[in-house]
């Protein structure tokens, strides 16, 4: 084993192979990838090796997209089969329901190219003739699912990167990793030390301890999984080969192997394997059968399968693989340290493990995944994922591998964990709450206790009148919001304006000042979105996207302030309530002597006030778009806050409102928000925020290619549509079509109640951002005229929040 390398990728399954092919393909041959065992020998080796485009978050299914047509191109690099079979595969649904969410899926399909077929029962059963049509509806059809030999997949990647001149050393454990001064890696393992450049922890199974050797609780837990296989079928015989079938109702997935069927599931009481630690004497091993667990499942699959019930079981495999909390995995350079990579939580690595290594290794190479891969991001989680949160959620997440999540539905599990100082308060007035960060946040308001529940639906729910007043009673009077889900920031130092100056794109604010800026990467795309408030000459507030904290502050650690600078997170430190409508100034008037006219605290202003007896950060904005307050307190102020508010609010009518009706009323304004509108994706021009990028402040990061974007137009436009809909609004990820074509994609959607119309923002190409007509928005399947607003649809020069 050589002693000095570039790269050590600990682990040798599907994703370790991957990374180290990759590597090599990216332009780094100096590569070594170090295994405990034999390759393949974690989860790997049993994996039932199915393979899918379809994934809840496009960006991840283009990965999966490319993975799978990678295989080809392995076969004929290596001459090592992969053993493809790419059968096409169906997706049953049993109710109506199931049968509008597979039109959503189809639907998203359409702007990545995918030719997914909604068909008929019967077609579907002429196609997979084993099923009982009894059961179902109708069913999508997907050409390019399939299966693959696991092994036969991974010793195709390991053969290309070793063609390309990586190493690999088997049957040596990594022990230990040490980090030195320089951000360079000690490996030390049975077998002698590697010092390295960087480290990649593609552990799998084992990821989680791969992780604490440097101090890292990562949020990842391995669940049981059974399949079984079973004897031939006589009517399979002479046959071609079944089609890949999911059963939703059923929670099974089944296809051919052999002259049998294999049958898997995702069952509801789904258990965790080796919780706290994994042992390290488990290798290519496999788990103790658990028939009884998976019988409620074997049932339902045997009564909308018969031909499968009627031979008996060839062989049951009981294995474990990893999951993060949302079931997407975990990649990336982490936070905190330098050169310390993870390619892990990847647990469909047959779909997933190409599109993996793609990203990780450009990210090592080149400094960027090349694509958006927040959804996948180790940074979108933060403290808050503990081992016993990832145990809560991790459970919930493989009981509904195969549920259908409603636009509108909240999940349960690991609830409630982080609550703010007013939650009683606001539980007492029927606030039905959502899960941010494991944070819970205010929704919508409910008239009474009983009716603070939300029905779960593609249409809109029975949440839809109480926004409607909600956002009624803030466009008349005003409205109180709670608005501590944001991330903060403090920036103080002598340099805070030099770096702040050079993270962000638009230029700082004058003191007790706000500004609104991107922030931009080298490629000039946009990695966030901030509101800078200027307390003093050296002191700078920042909000942003807190589910982003992570991700800023790594961004930050990569981009660092000079000496004397101190860049301090501090998001539940400071915590709010906004007051926002024409009421909202004469109300926090009666609760301060500062003077909030326009005059003396004009749009944009943020300043020190006391509110009673509570000393604030008062900023005068608001993301309805109405005249607005954002009040910050720390903590220990927050209740006292709310009471003086809804004590002085009862004379000016003070209704209480929620994310639901923020969302509608910032969509009227076309105001776009993180991780919907702004992502790694878009330029700043595109987006519409080209007004924030100051190019004449000197240089900054990304700044050359803004300048690009700014003189080239960029390839793309957000815009704001109005849709002829009647119950159902867009959501987000809805295929845009202009003139018979799908053209671009929803971002977001939601009922305007002050517009009277039902709206969606979405990007298009920027030839047909002057066209207003000729488009349509396809919803649960029927496509709905769309016009293009050509302004932002509720009073667009903003003269409600500026006077
Ligand atoms: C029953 C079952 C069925 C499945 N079916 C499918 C399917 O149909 N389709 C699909 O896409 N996925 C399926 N999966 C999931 C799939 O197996 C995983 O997504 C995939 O194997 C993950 O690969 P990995 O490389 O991340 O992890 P692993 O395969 O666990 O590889 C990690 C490797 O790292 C090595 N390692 C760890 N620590 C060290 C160390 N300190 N030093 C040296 N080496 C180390 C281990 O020995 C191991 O070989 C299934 C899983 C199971 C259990």
């Amino acid at each position: 084993m050589k002693t000095q390398a570039r790269v050590v990728v600990v682990g040798g399954g599907v994703v370790g192979a991957s990374v180290l092919y990759h590597l090599t393909r990216a332009g780094w041959s100096d590569v070594l990838l170090i295994e405990r065992g034999e390759l393949t020998c974690g989860s790997t080796w049993h994996a039932a090796g199915g393979m899918h485009t379809i994934n809840g978050d496009p960006n991840v299914a283009k990965l999966q997209q490319y993975t799978i047509n990678l295989y080809k191109d392995l076969e004929r690099i290596t001459g090592q089969s992969c053993g493809m079979h790419v059968t096409g595969g169906i997706m049953l649904a049993g109710t109506r329901e199931r049968l509008d969410w597979l039109r959503m899926a189809q639907a998203r399909g359409r702007y990545l190219g995918m030719e997914l077929e909604i068909i008929s029962v019967d077609e579907a059963a002429r196609l997979f003739p084993l099923m009982n049509k009894r059961h179902f509806v109708g069913a999508l059809l997907d050409p390019i699912e399939g299966h693959v030999d696991p092994w036969g997949v991974t010793q195709a990647y390991a053969k290309a990167a070793l063609m390309a001149g990586a190493e690999i050393v088997r049957h040596n454990c990594v022990l230990d990793l040490k980090a030195r001064r320089d951000g360079s890696w000690d490996v030390i393992t049975e077998n002698g030390n590697v010092h390295a450049e960087h480290v990649v922890n593609a552990g799998g199974l084992w990821a989680r301890e791969v992780g604490r050797m440097v101090g890292l609780e990562l949020p990842i837990l391995a669940m049981e999984h059974q399949y079984l296989i079973t004897e031939d079928i006589p009517a399979l015989k002479g046959q071609n080969e079944q089609l890949h079938c999911i059963d939703f109702e059923g929670e099974i997935y089944t296809r051919q192997e052999r002259g049998g069927m294999l049958l898997g599931t995702y069952e509801r009481a789904g258990v965790p394997w080796s919780p706290v630690t994994t042992p390290w004497d488990f290798a290519q091993s496999l788990l103790p059968n658990d028939l009884e667990r998976i019988a409620p499942s074997l049932e339902v699959g045997f009564e909308h399968f018969p031909a499968l019930g009627e031979v008996g079981i060839r062989k049951v495999v009981n294995g474990p693989f990893t999951f993060a909390p949302d079931g997407n995995p975990l990649v990336g350079p982490v936070r905190g340290l330098t050169n310390f990579w993870v390619a892990c939580g990847v647990m469909a690595g047959f779909s997933q493990g190409g599109g993996v290594g793609l990203a990780l290794s450009q990210w090592m190479v080149e400094g960027d995944p090349g694509a958006d891969v927040w959804a996948m991001d180790v940074a979108r989680y933060g403290d808050w994922a503990t081992l016993a949160y990832t145990n809560a959620k991790v459970r919930e997440n493989y009981s509904r591998r195969f549920r259908i999540r409603f636009p509108n539905e909240e999940l349960t599990a690991a609830r409630p964990l982080r609550t703010t100082p007013v939650y009683e308060r606001l539980e007492a007035e029927h606030a039905v709450f959502g899960d941010y960060c494991g944070l819970e946040h205010p929704l919508w308001f409910a008239p009474t206790a009983a009716e603070a529940r939300e029905d779960i639906t593609f249409h809109r729910s029975n949440a839809h009148p109480h926004v409607a007043a909600e956002c009624r009673a803030v466009r008349d009077g005003v409205g109180l919001l709670e608005i501590s889900n944001y991330g903060k920031f403090e920036v103080t130092g002598p340099a805070t304006q030099e770096w702040l100056s050079r993270v962000m794109a638009n230029h700082l604010p004058p003191v007790g000042r706000i500004a609104l800026t991107p922030m931009l990467n080298e490629r000039g795309k946009l990695i966030g979105d901030f509101t800078l408030c200027r307390l003093g000459p050296e002191r700078v507030f920042l909000i942003c996207t807190y589910a982003a904290e992570t991700y800023y502050r790594r961004w930050f650690e990569r981009h660092p302030p000079a000496a004397g600078v101190t860049v301090r997170p501090c998001a539940m430190e400071y915590v709010g309530l906004s007051v926002a409508g024409p009421l909202s100034r004469p109300l926090l008037q009666s609760l301060t002597r500062a003077d909030l006219s326009s005059r003396a605290f004009p749009f944009l202003s943020f300043r020190q006030v006391d509110v009673g007896m509570i000393p604030a950060l008062i900023g005068r904005i608001s993301f309805t778009g109405e005249l607005g307050y954002e009040i910050w307190v720390t903590t220990d102020y927050q209740r006292a806050l709310y009471d003086v508010l809804r004590s002085a609010g009862r004379e000016h009518g003070l209704t209480l409102f929620g994310g639901r009706a923020l969302n509608a009323m910032r969509i009227e304004k076309s105001f776009g928000t993180w991780a919907r509108e702004y992502r790694p994706i878009y330029g700043p021009y595109e987006a519409g925020l080209g007004r924030f990028v100051d190019l004449k402040k000197g240089d900054f990061v990304g700044r050359s290619a803004a300048l690009e974007e700014k003189e080239s137009g960029g390839a793309l436009r957000l815009v704001t549509f109005s849709v002829d809909t009647l119950d159902a609004d867009a959501s987000g990820d809805e295929p845009i079509w202009h003139e018979g074509r799908v053209v671009g994609w929803v971002t977001s959607g939601a009922y305007g109640h002050r517009a009277g119309c039902s709206l969606a923002l979405g990007y298009i190409p920027v030839a047909l951002a002057a066209a207003t007509d000729g488009f349509e928005i396809e919803i649960l399947g029927e496509r709905r005229k769309a016009t293009r607003a050509a302004t932002a649809p509720f009073d667009p020069h903003g003269r409600r929040m500026r006077d």
